[in-house]
Protein backbone atom coordinates (compact mmCIF):
# COMPACT_ATOMS: atom_id res chain seq x y z
CA UNK A 1 0.00 0.00 0.00
CA UNK A 2 1.46 3.76 -0.80
CA UNK A 3 2.72 5.39 2.01
CA UNK A 4 0.08 6.92 4.40
CA UNK A 5 1.21 10.36 5.24
CA UNK A 6 0.56 11.89 8.98
CA UNK A 7 0.99 15.75 7.67
CA UNK A 8 -2.11 15.85 6.96
CA UNK A 9 -3.86 15.90 10.35
CA UNK A 10 -0.44 18.19 11.70
CA UNK A 11 -1.83 20.68 13.07
CA UNK A 12 -4.08 22.97 12.15
CA UNK A 13 -7.00 22.26 9.80
CA UNK A 14 -7.73 26.19 9.37
CA UNK A 15 -6.60 29.18 10.61
CA UNK A 16 -7.67 29.10 13.57
CA UNK A 17 -8.37 25.75 14.22
CA UNK A 18 -7.13 21.93 13.99
CA UNK A 19 -9.11 18.78 12.88
CA UNK A 20 -10.20 17.70 15.87
CA UNK A 21 -11.16 20.59 17.42
CA UNK A 22 -13.23 21.39 14.43
CA UNK A 23 -15.09 18.44 14.92
CA UNK A 24 -16.21 19.46 18.62
CA UNK A 25 -13.40 17.37 20.45
CA UNK A 26 -11.10 18.21 23.29
CA UNK A 27 -8.10 16.21 22.82
CA UNK A 28 -6.88 14.47 19.68
CA UNK A 29 -8.73 11.12 20.02
CA UNK A 30 -6.63 8.06 17.92
CA UNK A 31 -9.94 6.89 17.10
CA UNK A 32 -10.02 10.22 15.11
CA UNK A 33 -6.98 10.52 13.72
CA UNK A 34 -6.82 7.24 12.71
CA UNK A 35 -10.82 7.25 10.62
CA UNK A 36 -9.13 10.61 8.68
CA UNK A 37 -5.97 8.72 7.94
CA UNK A 38 -7.38 5.94 6.47
CA UNK A 39 -10.76 6.64 6.20
CA UNK A 40 -12.66 3.92 7.87
CA UNK A 41 -12.45 2.05 11.42
CA UNK A 42 -8.91 0.37 12.08
CA UNK A 43 -8.26 -1.97 15.04
CA UNK A 44 -5.16 -2.89 16.23
CA UNK A 45 -3.80 -6.89 16.61
CA UNK A 46 -1.69 -7.55 19.24
CA UNK A 47 0.87 -9.90 18.49
CA UNK A 48 3.41 -11.85 20.23
CA UNK A 49 6.66 -12.56 18.16
CA UNK A 50 8.27 -14.19 21.38
CA UNK A 51 10.39 -11.56 22.26
CA UNK A 52 12.24 -10.90 25.59
CA UNK A 53 13.86 -7.90 27.41
CA UNK A 54 17.05 -6.60 28.28
CA UNK A 55 15.68 -5.33 31.56
CA UNK A 56 14.39 -9.24 32.10
CA UNK A 57 17.28 -11.23 30.95
CA UNK A 58 19.95 -9.59 32.53
CA UNK A 59 21.72 -7.37 29.59
CA UNK A 60 20.63 -4.70 31.44
CA UNK A 61 18.83 -5.51 34.37
CA UNK A 62 16.93 -8.35 35.93
CA UNK A 63 13.40 -8.38 37.00
CA UNK A 64 11.92 -5.92 35.17
CA UNK A 65 10.30 -2.51 35.38
CA UNK A 66 8.37 -2.74 38.84
CA UNK A 67 4.87 -2.88 37.18
CA UNK A 68 5.76 -5.34 34.70
CA UNK A 69 4.67 -9.56 34.91
CA UNK A 70 7.61 -10.27 32.59
CA UNK A 71 6.91 -14.11 33.90
CA UNK A 72 5.89 -15.17 30.25
CA UNK A 73 8.85 -13.91 27.91
CA UNK A 74 11.55 -13.95 30.58
CA UNK A 75 14.38 -16.46 29.27
CA UNK A 76 13.05 -19.57 30.98
CA UNK A 77 9.58 -19.51 30.97
CA UNK A 78 8.90 -18.28 27.62
CA UNK A 79 5.22 -18.98 26.32
CA UNK A 80 4.09 -21.06 23.44
CA UNK A 81 3.60 -19.06 20.49
CA UNK A 82 1.98 -19.64 17.15
CA UNK A 83 3.29 -17.95 13.52
CA UNK A 84 2.46 -14.19 13.05
CA UNK A 85 0.04 -15.09 10.69
CA UNK A 86 -1.75 -17.41 12.35
CA UNK A 87 -2.06 -15.02 15.61
CA UNK A 88 -2.95 -12.64 13.10
CA UNK A 89 -5.90 -14.79 11.59
CA UNK A 90 -6.57 -15.29 15.02
CA UNK A 91 -6.69 -12.05 16.00
CA UNK A 92 -9.24 -10.48 13.65
CA UNK A 93 -11.02 -13.27 13.77
CA UNK A 94 -11.84 -12.02 17.64
CA UNK A 95 -12.01 -8.73 16.80
CA UNK A 96 -14.39 -9.33 14.16
CA UNK A 97 -16.92 -10.52 16.61
CA UNK A 98 -17.11 -7.54 17.94
CA UNK A 99 -16.10 -4.67 15.66
CA UNK A 100 -17.02 -4.06 12.00
CA UNK A 101 -13.23 -3.74 11.42
CA UNK A 102 -11.80 -5.21 7.92
CA UNK A 103 -8.32 -3.63 7.85
CA UNK A 104 -6.27 -3.54 10.81
CA UNK A 105 -3.04 -2.40 12.35
CA UNK A 106 -0.43 -5.38 13.82
CA UNK A 107 0.54 -4.31 17.04
CA UNK A 108 4.17 -5.90 18.33
CA UNK A 109 3.08 -5.63 21.96
CA UNK A 110 4.83 -7.65 24.85
CA UNK A 111 8.41 -7.14 25.69
CA UNK A 112 10.91 -5.13 23.69
CA UNK A 113 9.89 -5.62 19.89
CA UNK A 114 12.80 -4.87 18.48
CA UNK A 115 15.23 -6.93 20.94
CA UNK A 116 16.95 -8.97 18.06
CA UNK A 117 19.43 -9.01 15.19
CA UNK A 118 18.05 -7.13 12.19
CA UNK A 119 17.82 -10.10 10.08
CA UNK A 120 15.65 -11.84 12.36
CA UNK A 121 13.29 -8.36 13.02
CA UNK A 122 12.79 -8.22 9.27
CA UNK A 123 10.77 -11.43 8.12
CA UNK A 124 8.78 -11.04 11.30
CA UNK A 125 7.47 -7.20 10.57
CA UNK A 126 7.65 -8.57 6.46
CA UNK A 127 5.41 -11.49 7.65
CA UNK A 128 2.71 -9.40 9.16
CA UNK A 129 3.10 -6.66 6.64
CA UNK A 130 2.09 -9.11 3.97
CA UNK A 131 -1.33 -10.08 5.06
CA UNK A 132 -4.37 -8.73 3.08
CA UNK A 133 -5.82 -7.12 6.30
CA UNK A 134 -3.26 -5.03 7.68
CA UNK A 135 -2.34 -1.65 6.74
CA UNK A 136 0.88 -1.34 9.06
CA UNK A 137 2.29 -1.74 12.00
CA UNK A 138 2.60 -0.63 15.95
CA UNK A 139 6.03 -1.54 17.07
CA UNK A 140 6.06 -1.79 21.04
CA UNK A 141 10.29 -1.64 22.34
CA UNK A 142 12.67 0.15 24.88
CA UNK A 143 14.59 3.12 23.88
CA UNK A 144 17.93 1.55 24.45
CA UNK A 145 16.68 -1.27 22.08
CA UNK A 146 17.10 0.80 18.52
CA UNK A 147 20.48 0.76 17.25
CA UNK A 148 20.96 2.64 13.90
CA UNK A 149 20.60 -0.47 12.00
CA UNK A 150 17.15 -1.23 13.22
CA UNK A 151 16.19 2.38 12.66
CA UNK A 152 17.33 1.73 8.72
CA UNK A 153 14.82 -1.28 8.61
CA UNK A 154 12.13 0.67 10.40
CA UNK A 155 12.92 3.21 8.04
CA UNK A 156 13.01 1.08 4.98
CA UNK A 157 9.23 -0.66 6.32
CA UNK A 158 7.85 3.25 6.57
CA UNK A 159 9.07 3.53 3.07
CA UNK A 160 5.54 2.51 1.64
CA UNK A 161 3.94 1.18 4.62
CA UNK A 162 1.99 3.05 7.84
CA UNK A 163 4.23 2.23 10.26
CA UNK A 164 4.66 3.80 14.50
CA UNK A 165 7.66 3.16 17.11
CA UNK A 166 6.66 3.32 21.04
CA UNK A 167 9.08 4.26 23.37
CA UNK A 168 8.56 3.86 26.89
CA UNK A 169 9.28 6.94 28.09
CA UNK A 170 7.26 6.66 31.48
CA UNK A 171 8.33 9.92 33.35
CA UNK A 172 11.20 12.48 32.65
CA UNK A 173 12.62 11.70 36.28
CA UNK A 174 15.60 9.83 36.66
CA UNK A 175 14.72 9.03 40.32
CA UNK A 176 11.43 7.86 39.15
CA UNK A 177 13.19 5.66 36.48
CA UNK A 178 15.71 4.17 39.03
CA UNK A 179 12.53 3.60 41.48
CA UNK A 180 10.59 1.12 38.89
CA UNK A 181 14.08 -0.37 38.23
CA UNK A 182 14.10 0.63 34.75
CA UNK A 183 17.76 0.17 33.83
CA UNK A 184 18.32 3.66 31.18
CA UNK A 185 17.33 7.03 32.10
CA UNK A 186 15.56 10.18 30.27
CA UNK A 187 18.75 10.75 28.00
CA UNK A 188 18.75 7.61 26.20
CA UNK A 189 14.88 8.94 25.40
CA UNK A 190 15.51 11.93 24.05
CA UNK A 191 18.61 10.10 22.28
CA UNK A 192 16.35 7.62 20.59
CA UNK A 193 13.97 10.18 19.60
CA UNK A 194 16.39 12.44 18.41
CA UNK A 195 17.87 9.60 15.92
CA UNK A 196 14.08 8.22 15.37
CA UNK A 197 13.11 11.57 13.68
CA UNK A 198 12.36 12.33 9.79
CA UNK A 199 12.81 8.12 9.05
CA UNK A 200 8.87 8.20 7.82
CA UNK A 201 7.68 6.21 10.95
CA UNK A 202 5.39 7.95 13.57
CA UNK A 203 7.12 8.20 17.26
CA UNK A 204 5.00 7.58 20.24
CA UNK A 205 5.82 7.57 24.21
CA UNK A 206 3.96 6.07 26.91
CA UNK A 207 4.10 8.06 30.17
CA UNK A 208 2.75 6.88 33.15
CA UNK A 209 0.96 9.45 36.11
CA UNK A 210 0.84 8.77 39.68
CA UNK A 211 4.66 7.36 40.51
CA UNK A 212 5.24 7.09 44.48
CA UNK A 213 7.18 10.77 44.94
CA UNK A 214 5.84 12.61 41.51
CA UNK A 215 3.70 16.24 42.58
CA UNK A 216 1.73 17.06 40.17
CA UNK A 217 4.69 19.89 38.91
CA UNK A 218 6.92 16.92 37.91
CA UNK A 219 4.09 14.98 36.08
CA UNK A 220 3.72 18.73 34.06
CA UNK A 221 7.15 18.94 33.47
CA UNK A 222 7.28 15.21 31.93
CA UNK A 223 3.89 16.55 29.88
CA UNK A 224 6.19 19.24 28.69
CA UNK A 225 8.98 17.57 28.00
CA UNK A 226 6.88 15.29 25.60
CA UNK A 227 5.70 17.99 23.87
CA UNK A 228 9.43 19.45 23.48
CA UNK A 229 10.65 16.34 21.98
CA UNK A 230 9.54 15.58 18.36
CA UNK A 231 7.09 12.96 18.88
CA UNK A 232 3.69 12.48 17.12
CA UNK A 233 1.78 10.59 19.62
CA UNK A 234 1.19 9.86 23.49
CA UNK A 235 0.27 6.92 25.78
CA UNK A 236 -0.89 7.97 28.72
CA UNK A 237 -1.55 5.59 31.97
CA UNK A 238 -1.95 5.95 35.56
CA UNK A 239 0.14 3.70 37.60
CA UNK A 240 -1.56 0.45 38.33
CA UNK A 241 -0.31 -2.76 39.87
CA UNK A 242 -0.91 -6.20 38.86
CA UNK A 243 -0.44 -9.89 40.44
CA UNK A 244 3.22 -11.30 40.39
CA UNK A 245 5.07 -7.98 40.15
CA UNK A 246 6.60 -5.94 42.93
CA UNK A 247 4.37 -3.18 42.75
CA UNK A 248 1.54 -5.55 42.96
CA UNK A 249 3.26 -6.76 46.22
CA UNK A 250 4.34 -3.04 47.64
CA UNK A 251 0.78 -1.65 46.92
CA UNK A 252 -0.24 -5.21 48.81
CA UNK A 253 1.76 -4.27 51.65
CA UNK A 254 0.37 -0.82 51.99
CA UNK A 255 4.16 0.82 50.88
CA UNK A 256 2.97 2.39 47.69
CA UNK A 257 -0.49 4.37 47.35
CA UNK A 258 -2.30 3.89 43.71
CA UNK A 259 -4.11 7.16 42.45
CA UNK A 260 -7.28 7.56 42.96
CA UNK A 261 -9.44 8.13 40.02
CA UNK A 262 -10.55 11.76 40.82
CA UNK A 263 -7.11 12.95 41.23
CA UNK A 264 -5.79 10.68 38.37
CA UNK A 265 -8.59 12.33 36.03
CA UNK A 266 -7.62 16.01 37.15
CA UNK A 267 -4.11 15.51 36.59
CA UNK A 268 -4.54 13.91 32.97
CA UNK A 269 -6.78 16.98 32.59
CA UNK A 270 -3.78 19.36 33.35
CA UNK A 271 -1.45 16.94 31.31
CA UNK A 272 -3.48 17.74 28.36
CA UNK A 273 -3.77 21.10 28.89
CA UNK A 274 0.36 21.20 28.22
CA UNK A 275 0.77 19.12 25.39
CA UNK A 276 0.46 20.45 22.04
CA UNK A 277 -2.15 20.04 20.27
CA UNK A 278 -0.84 18.49 17.18
CA UNK A 279 -0.07 14.88 19.49
CA UNK A 280 -2.37 12.12 18.98
CA UNK A 281 -3.89 10.80 22.34
CA UNK A 282 -3.66 6.71 21.99
CA UNK A 283 -4.94 6.61 25.45
CA UNK A 284 -6.21 7.88 28.66
CA UNK A 285 -5.64 5.76 31.24
CA UNK A 286 -4.29 2.08 32.23
CA UNK A 287 -5.59 -1.37 31.77
CA UNK A 288 -5.69 -4.51 32.94
CA UNK A 289 -7.55 -7.80 32.63
CA UNK A 290 -9.43 -8.18 36.19
CA UNK A 291 -7.83 -11.36 37.06
CA UNK A 292 -4.51 -9.80 37.11
CA UNK A 293 -5.46 -6.52 38.53
CA UNK A 294 -4.49 -5.73 42.61
CA UNK A 295 -5.59 -2.02 42.20
CA UNK A 296 -6.87 0.67 41.23
CA UNK A 297 -9.84 -1.24 40.99
CA UNK A 298 -11.42 1.91 39.50
CA UNK A 299 -9.48 1.64 36.19
CA UNK A 300 -11.56 -1.97 35.38
CA UNK A 301 -14.22 0.71 34.20
CA UNK A 302 -12.68 2.23 31.33
CA UNK A 303 -15.97 3.98 30.36
CA UNK A 304 -16.48 5.29 33.29
CA UNK A 305 -12.90 6.54 33.26
CA UNK A 306 -13.63 7.78 29.82
CA UNK A 307 -16.74 9.95 30.63
CA UNK A 308 -15.28 11.24 33.87
CA UNK A 309 -12.12 12.95 32.24
CA UNK A 310 -14.76 14.14 29.68
CA UNK A 311 -17.06 15.51 32.43
CA UNK A 312 -13.54 17.32 33.64
CA UNK A 313 -13.02 18.81 30.34
CA UNK A 314 -16.56 20.01 30.10
CA UNK A 315 -16.39 21.38 33.50
CA UNK A 316 -13.12 23.73 33.04
CA UNK A 317 -14.03 24.24 29.53
CA UNK A 318 -10.74 23.62 28.24
CA UNK A 319 -8.69 21.33 26.04
CA UNK A 320 -5.48 19.44 24.61
CA UNK A 321 -3.09 22.58 24.14
CA UNK A 322 -4.95 25.54 25.86
CA UNK A 323 -1.79 26.15 27.90
CA UNK A 324 0.44 24.53 26.07
CA UNK A 325 2.24 28.43 24.98
CA UNK A 326 2.38 29.56 28.68
CA UNK A 327 3.83 25.94 29.14
CA UNK A 328 6.98 26.27 26.79
CA UNK A 329 7.30 29.58 28.26
CA UNK A 330 7.50 28.74 32.06
CA UNK A 331 10.14 25.97 31.01
S1 LIG B 1 11.11 -2.64 29.51
FE1 LIG B 1 8.99 -3.22 29.05
S2 LIG B 1 9.05 -5.43 28.74
FE2 LIG B 1 10.98 -4.87 29.75
S3 LIG B 1 10.60 -5.19 31.92
FE3 LIG B 1 10.12 -3.03 31.48
S4 LIG B 1 7.91 -2.95 30.99
FE4 LIG B 1 8.58 -5.12 30.90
Amino acid sequence: MPMTSTESLKPVASKSLPLWRAASLRYYQYSFYLKNLFHERIQRVSLNAGFTCPNVDGTAAVGGCVFCDNTSFSPSRRVPRTDITTQLNEGIRRIKLRYKSDRFIAYFQPATNTYAPVEQLRPLFKEALTHPQVVGLAIGTRPDCVADDVLDLLEELAADHFLSVEYGMQTMHNRSLDWMNRAHHHEVTVDAIERSGDRGFEIGVHLILGLPGETNADMLASAREVGRLDVDSVKLHNLYAVKNTPLGEQVARGEVTLMGRDEYVATLVDVLEVLPETIIIERTSGEAPPEYLVGPEWCLNKPAVRTAIDAELQRRDTWQGRLCRSATIEK
